[in-house]
């Protein structure tokens, strides 16, 4: 019967004479000391009187009931009205009766509480809810400001490698580009730079006006593109300069790629007049001593060789590595008649 004592009310055991077999603490409490071994000395008499002609009944023909207003004998001889459920069960071969009281009080609080607790945790899923639907909203916001963030980022990392003037790359991506390469390609690979400088472009501007020169520029730019292969790289290395970096290309391929380029860079013309550039041409084998300084090495030699070509006359294309001495008289920036340009022969 140790369970009776965990039940949060009181509870009476009897035979189905009646007769008391167990009361739990609960009970104790509540009702007067026991007086004999008959259940009806715990009711009133009226009570009593309830119980023979309708309880008992009612619990031998069903086994059980629920919820039957009664009342107790309180320790104090108070009436206490409580709601009693009562079922017969089968105890180790014995049959007995469970009796429990629900002191109406105390079921009211419970219930008051009950209907609170219910309300609350309504209340609570209610704010749940609204609170779930805010989250959603600041997580689709963060998204959105993320997105934003990478598309920004993304339109940053793309200018800081573009020339705004003719869309190509600029100097910064020529490095990287050819860092790349340097990292991925094998030791025995080639790679070649052209460039490239317009011949008396300052006389453009001059003559035509730097919206002009802009326009011209632009136009190269589209032309030094149509001139080389997808995995070739144009860019703009500043002023009217040009270079053009060829991946696994050597000299020959380098030579080819020079001559397009002339013969693109003809087809611009401004007045009439073609327009004519000036082409160094570095090709260095990859060394491995040296991939710290390759880039470096490869626009120095291309430089050199864009100066003799400015010396020996523009218009054409000189490879460092088959370099001849300027001549002595070479001037290259003492251009100050007006704008004349060879035509492409
Ligand atoms: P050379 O054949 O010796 O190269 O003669 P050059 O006149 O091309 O050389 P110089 O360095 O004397 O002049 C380069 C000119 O390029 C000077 C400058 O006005 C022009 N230039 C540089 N950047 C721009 C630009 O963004 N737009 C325009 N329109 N002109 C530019
Ligand atoms: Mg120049
Ligand atoms: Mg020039």
């Amino acid at each position: 019967m140790f369970y009776l004592e965990r039940l949060p009310c009181p509870v009476l055991i009897t035979n189905c004479n009646g007769h008391v077999q167990h009361t739990n603490q609960d009970f104790k409490r509540l009702v007067k000391p026991e007086d004999g071994d008959n259940m009806d000395h715990y009711f009133p008499p009226a009570c009593r009187i309830f119980l023979q002609t309708h309880a008992w009944p009612l619990l031998l023909k069903n086994g059980e009931f629920n919820e039957l207003y009664m009342q107790l004998l309180a320790t104090d001889g108070q009436l206490i009205p409580v709601m009693t459920n009562a079922r017969i069960s089968d105890v180790e071969g014995k049959r007995i009766v469970i009796w429990l009281f629900f002191v109406a009080k105390e079921r009211q609080r419970f219930e008051a509480a009950l209907l609170k607790a219910r309300h609350d945790a309504q209340e609570t899923a209610i704010k749940l809810a609204e609170v779930n639907t805010e989250l959603k909203h600041a997580n689709a916001q963060l998204s959105q400001y993320a997105t934003e963030a990478r598309t920004e980022a993304d339109q940053f990392a793309h200018l800081s490698l573009t020339d705004p003037l003719t869309g190509l790359g600029n100097r910064r991506a020529l490095s990287l580009n050819i860092e790349q390469w340097v990292h991925c390609a094998s030791g025995e690979s080639t790679g070649s730079l052209l460039l490239i400088d317009i011949d008396f472009f300052k006389q453009v501007n001059d003559r035509f006006g730097h919206a002009e020169g802009d326009k011209t520029l632009r136009k190269l730019a589209q032309q030094l593109l149509d001139s080389v292969r997808s995995q070739d790289t144009v860019i703009r290395h500043g002023g009217e300069e040009f270079a053009v970096w060829l991946p696994n290309s050597d000299k020959e391929g380098a030579k080819l790629t020079a001559k397009r380029v002339h013969d693109h860079i003809s087809r611009v013309q401004v007045a009439g007049q073609h327009i004519t550039v000036s082409i160094g041409i570095s090709s260095r084998a990859l060394n491995e001593k040296e991939t710290e300084t390759f880039l470096e090495q490869l626009l120095a030699q291309a430089d050199t060789a864009l100066y003799q070509a400015k010396a020996h006359g523009r218009n054409r294309t000189v490879c460092f590595s088959e370099l001849e001495p300027p001549p002595f008289n070479y001037k290259p920036r003492l251009v100050n008649t007006i704008y004349s340009v060879r035509k492409m022969t």
